[in-house]
């Protein structure tokens, strides 16, 4: 009872630092200011609670006048040096993305002590959610979903960004269950020498499970931009299980497993799902070493992808959304 008590007690404590970095709910009307391109300013009409996320709480809005819903994203506009720094970057970085499987930037303003991001709105929840629904996804989703998402790290990797924190929570669903990568927070221009030596520092902030383990070592460079694919091969891994490969219950044991490519497929005695030799050595090819892992043309000329029915968008939206909340 004593270690039960202390964790609730721990959890407590940063459920409240939590929530203090939390913006208040924002009024019923938001009002941009008038700026260069918008002489008149905008209102727009909030809607529903989104998600909160590490330091950011998200609504439904609408522009007065328009018919189009978005997202409004909102945090404190005086926050602490380090979540300040890493919302300048998100801000810098997302807001020259356009790509159809990136969350669409629109606009961003201050309103009441608060930063507003107005981005394109994704009411289906993200991957993790359904994954978790579910309990893992067929492969013809699979390709589905890999396909689009291989697709919005080539354009970032052209675009000389590196993401380094993709997964399954990050990705947002749209309202015809496309996949869009939505959260900038941890991306990066491709570094080169002293720089990676910050990047490995700021990296570590991100999710164990999902972390590429030349990150942890020193003195290795060149591939940086290939974290990316790592992480790929971790959402596919828990696309196809539910699970990703590593899950352990303390971080060192999440690394270690990572760097001795310590992962078992569910054993088709034990688990009705089956996972082909295509999708099996698909994921294998992504966990390689840095310099081995495939890019994304590479990855999507996969026998994988030929092996068995590819979904058209169309089937993807009416056959998951059955299954998705309103
Ligand atoms: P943070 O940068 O603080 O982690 P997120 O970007 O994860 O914040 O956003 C917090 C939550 O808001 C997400 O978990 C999600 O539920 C919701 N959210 C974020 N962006 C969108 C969007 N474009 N459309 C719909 N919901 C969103």
């Amino acid at each position: 009872p004593r270690v039960h008590e202390l964790k609730t007690k721990a959890a407590a404590q940063v459920k409240s630092t939590k929530d203090k970095e939390h913006p208040p709910p924002p009024p019923n009307n938001v009002v941009e200011p008038p700026s260069s391109d918008r002489k008149d300013g905008v209102v727009y009409q909030v809607g529903k609670l989104l998600g909160k996320g590490g330091f950011a709480i998200c609504y439904e809005g609408k522009a007065a006048g328009a018919s189009k819903r978005v997202a409004l994203k909102i945090v404190k506009s005086k926050m602490p040096t380090k979540m300040e720094q890493k919302f300048q970057t998100e801000l810098q970085i997302h807001s020259k993305m356009r790509h159809q499987n990136i969350v669409q930037f629109h606009r961003a303003f201050t309103f009441e002590n608060c930063t507003y991001l107005v981005l394109e709105l994704c009411p289906n929840g993200s991957l993790m959610d359904m994954v978790k629904r579910r309990k893992g996804l067929t492969e013809a989703e699979v390709r589905f979903y890999t396909v689009q998402i291989a697709g919005a790290i080539k354009y970032m990797h052209a675009k000389g960004i590196i993401h380094r924190d993709l997964k399954m929570g990050n990705i947002f669903l749209d309202k015809y269950m496309n996949a869009k990568i939505g959260d900038f927070g941890l991306a990066a221009l491709l570094l080169t020498g002293k720089d990676m030596q910050v990047m490995r520092r700021t990296t570590l902030c991100g999710t164990p499970n999902y972390i590429a383990p030349e990150i942890l070592e020193k003195g290795k460079k060149g591939h940086d931009h290939m974290v990316d694919i790592w992480s790929l091969g971790i959402i596919v891994f828990a696309m196809l299980t539910s699970k990703p490969p590593f899950q352990s219950s303390t971080t060192d044991e999440i690394y270690r497993r990572a760097r001795d490519r310590d992962y078992e497929w569910p054993s088709p005695e034990t688990s009705s799902k089956y996972i082909s030799q295509e999708a099996k050595d698909l994921v294998a090819t992504m966990l390689q070493d840095a310099d081995k892992r495939p890019d994304p043309d590479t990855i999507v000329a996969h026998p994988f992808f030929t092996s068995g029915y590819m979904p058209l968008a169309s089937d993807i939206n009416y056959k998951l959304r059955e299954v998705a909340p309103e």
